[in-house]
């Protein structure tokens, strides 16, 4: 049996942004820039897909500017709210410990240049406090920036209420909402952000393309320099087949999003059961405040990555912490910091479903992965010391 369970890291594209693309990339080559026919009709699919995702939003048109994903969205997010602070004497930016490294890799640049970086911590739950928030934001802090959901844990962070404290206190408000945008409902009025990054294939769209919502007066910079695309704030021709297909999958996810996420999440939890029946094994982040197809683990006594590629030996597609950290031996900042230890934190796995996941790729899932759970630990030095009481465990 096949089973793709990375849907987090990337979702399987939909048949209708497929087809979508192709359809753009065929009938609407011009270049959006030209002035002839042929440029013009493409830039009216532009402006017709800029319409459609600020709708799905519950933004206005010329506040959503397309990029090439997630990453460059929170990058040029964070590196405006940056640049615009510092002219203005603030230098402080306060984030999450959770973040993806998009967000906290742009943050630590800015702290070589002189920022004032902080990180708030999540409690066990996986969850930001908002005491936390309020107790950092001062008249240094020139932005807070906090995921909505996360992408390791799938634990979803109380955005409304901290936007609604930047906006109270006037400080510039962005939201990573890449995992969460086509999986919960999201609209930027009600989050009271100034920025929020989205990427298509996170929701059955295709790579590298994502959008970036900016409210209307909320300062943007270029990251590109070149052409006057997109209102002068993203050099480069458009990647019209790519948005497209975006605007198509985004539709897509959302037309049925709630019986999607009802199906889903009761598969979750049925797997989450399963799973909690291995002996020293735990979930991460919260059980409810987390996105609808994440299951993600700590098993004491093995290796993450060993798990990953025994399981990918059974046909089943799985993740260990994040895309972006595995290959390296640090544990996951993620896991971290809701308090696993670093052995503990080796022997994570993260299984993402969709809505094309079934009953039956959950009871295989259920079924082959605490087979090989105790396969590991039958030959793991660190379980038999755990076993022969030379370690105490820990979950
Ligand atoms: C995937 C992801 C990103 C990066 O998006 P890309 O389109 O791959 O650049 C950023 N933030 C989160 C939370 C993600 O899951």
């Amino acid at each position: 049996m096949q089973v793709y369970a990375d849907n987090a890291a990337t979702a399987k594209p939909k048949k209708a942004a497929l087809e979508e693309y192709t359809r753009v990339a065929e009938e609407f080559f011009g270049n959006p820039s030209s002035l002839h026919s042929a440029g013009q009709r493409a830039k009216e699919v532009l402006t017709d897909c800029r319409g459609r995702i600020a709708n799905l939003l519950g933004a206005e048109e010329n506040e959503i500017i397309f990029t090439s994903g997630g990453s460059e969205s929170d990058n040029q997010a964070i590196e405006s709210a940056a640049k615009f602070g510092r002219a203005k004497g603030k230098t402080k930016i306060i984030s999450t410990a959770i973040e993806h490294h998009a967000v906290l890799h742009t943050l630590e640049k800015l702290k070589k240049e002189g920022f004032e970086i902080v990180l708030l911590p999540v409690g066990t739950d996986g969850i930001v406090k908002l005491e936390d928030v309020k107790k950092e934001v001062d008249e240094k802090t020139c932005l807070v920036s906090v995921m909505l959901a996360n992408n390791e844990i799938g634990t979803i962070q109380p955005v409304e209420e901290i936007g609604k404290i930047c906006k109270e206190r006037k400080v510039l408000f962005h939201t990573d909402a890449v995992q969460a945008v086509g999986h919960m409902k999201v609209d930027v009025k009600a989050l009271s952000c100034d920025y929020l990054a989205l990427s298509a294939h996170k929701f059955g769209g295709p790579r590298g393309v994502g959008a970036l919502y900016v409210r209307k007066g909320a300062p943007l910079y270029p990251l590109i320099e070149g052409g006057a695309q997109e209102k002068g704030k993203r050099a480069g021709t458009e990647n019209l087949p790519a948005v497209a297909a975006m605007t198509v999958a985004l539709e897509d996810s959302l037309a049925h999003l709630e019986e999607t996420n009802k199906r889903v999440t009761a598969l979750r939890d049925k797997l989450i059961a399963n799973l909690k029946k291995i002996p020293h094994s735990a979930l991460n982040g919260d059980p409810v405040k987390r996105l609808g197809g994440n299951v993600s683990f700590c098993f004491e006594g093995i290796e993450g990555e060993s798990l990953l590629l025994l399981i990918d030996d059974k046909g089943i597609c799985a993740s260990s912490g994040s895309a972006c950290t595995s290959g390296s031996l640090d544990p996951s900042h993620v896991l971290l910091a809701i308090g696993r230890v670093h052995d503990v934190a080796h022997g994570s796995l993260r299984l993402s479903l969709s809505e094309e996941t079934t009953e039956e790729e959950i009871d295989y899932m259920s079924r082959e992965i605490p087979k090989v759970v105790e396969y590991l630990r039958s030959i793991s030095p660190v379980w038999r010391d755990l076993q022969e009481g030379k370690r105490t465990y820990i979950l």
